[in-house]
């Protein structure tokens, strides 16, 4: 297939464009590398440097594209509350560009990079796709307003979607992984400590009310991520917007990830308590059955030992190409 990838410099975006790129499909990529990294883009890619709302209408209008998987986004949560306009204009800005100039040249197929971070503070776990959206910041208010407008999109001009909201994404595959200049993310925070980049690993609370008293989320292997996004793109339907949680259904507190980061690496890595993070649920879990059942989803590599283990050796091999490498 000829397929338009936007964000595929960035972490999730960059490794589904690898998977596709290898899979034997055409794959342009679209990033401005406000966030991504160049060398985050397969090499089998064309490479277009440039902000997806200036660019997408000319770049479709080339023709033939059999399908858009639309990452391009700003995904930090606490720079969303200090700076929505930033995530308003950036996410549903460009995304009804990106929508507008897929409706001028024909293109119908999209797959969209959705979130969790879409329901908020879950009233029960796992959470399954038709429980309350709730979002507790702009990041995730973005995200859902972005697929309201694709489900509006379908309903009125035909277009064949899915969004899938992932919950929380780690591991690499092939060579690309995490390697962002602000690094929130638990996983590769842990690695740098690891690696000696950092000098230890805050734990944002241990009073929760969960079995150790440190947050529980459900990890995601990007690969197995990747893998959803062509299931979903191969069953898209004219006029309907499907929307899928892809978790692996297993949830692990900070505690167990810190220590699996040990067991994995065989390196000490330091701890220290501190506050809780602003607007963190206590445990987010995601039921996947619809993901499973409708696109024949399989998740290969759901083991938390595997997914670290991946992120581990992507990070060991980035060496000074790391932004926390030290100067
Ligand atoms: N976390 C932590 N220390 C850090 C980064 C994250 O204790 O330096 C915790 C965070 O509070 C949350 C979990 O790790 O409970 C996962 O956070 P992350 O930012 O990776 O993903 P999120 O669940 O926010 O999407």
């Amino acid at each position: 297939m000829r397929l338009l990838v936007t964000g595929g410099a960035g972490y999730v975006g960059g490794v589904t464009a690898a998977v596709l790129a290898e899979g034997g499909h055409e794959v342009t990529v679209i990033d401005d590398l406000s966030t991504g990294n160049r060398d985050g883009v397969h090499p089998a890619a064309r490479f277009i440097e440039a902000p997806v709302a200036e660019v997408a209408g000319d770049v479709l209008a080339e023709g033939d594209f059999d399908g858009v998987l639309h990452f391009a986004a700003r995904s930090l949560v606490g720079e969303s509350c200090e700076d929505p306009a930033a995530y308003w204009h950036g996410n549903v800005g460009t995304s009804l560009a990106l929508l507008d100039a897929m409706r001028a040249t024909g293109t119908t197929n999209l797959v969209f990079s959705s979130t969790a971070a879409t329901y908020g503070e879950p009233e029960r776990v796992p959470i399954t796709e038709d429980m309350p959206k709730a979002p507790t910041n702009p990041y995730g208010a973005t995200k859902l307003a972005i697929d309201h407008a694709i489900t509006s999109y379908a309903e009125a001009y035909g277009l064949a979607a899915t969004s899938l909201r992932y919950f929380n994404v780690a591991g690499a595959w092939g060579g690309f992984g995490e390697n962002r200049v602000v690094e929130t993310h638990l996983i590769p925070l842990v690695l740098q400590v690891a690696l000696g980049h950092r000098d230890k690993i805050l734990v944002f609370g241990d009073d929760w009310p969960t079995a150790d008293g440190t947050c529980v989320r459900d990890y995601i292997h990007v690969k197995d991520l990747a893998d959803a996004h062509l299931l979903a793109l191969e069953s898209n339907e004219a006029g309907r917007h499907r929307i899928y949680n892809l978790g692996s259904g297993d949830g692990y507190s900070v505690r167990q990830v810190i220590d699996t980061c040990r067991e994995v690496t065989g390196r000490e890595i330091p701890e220290q308590l501190a506050p809780r993070r602003a607007g963190d649920p206590a445990t987010l879990i995601a039921s996947s059955a619809k993901a499973v059942e409708e696109l024949g989803w399989r998740p290969e590599r759901t083991d938390l030992r595997t997914i670290v283990a991946d992120a581990w050796e992507f990070t060991e091999a980035l060496g000074d190409r790391a932004h926390s490498a030290p100067a």
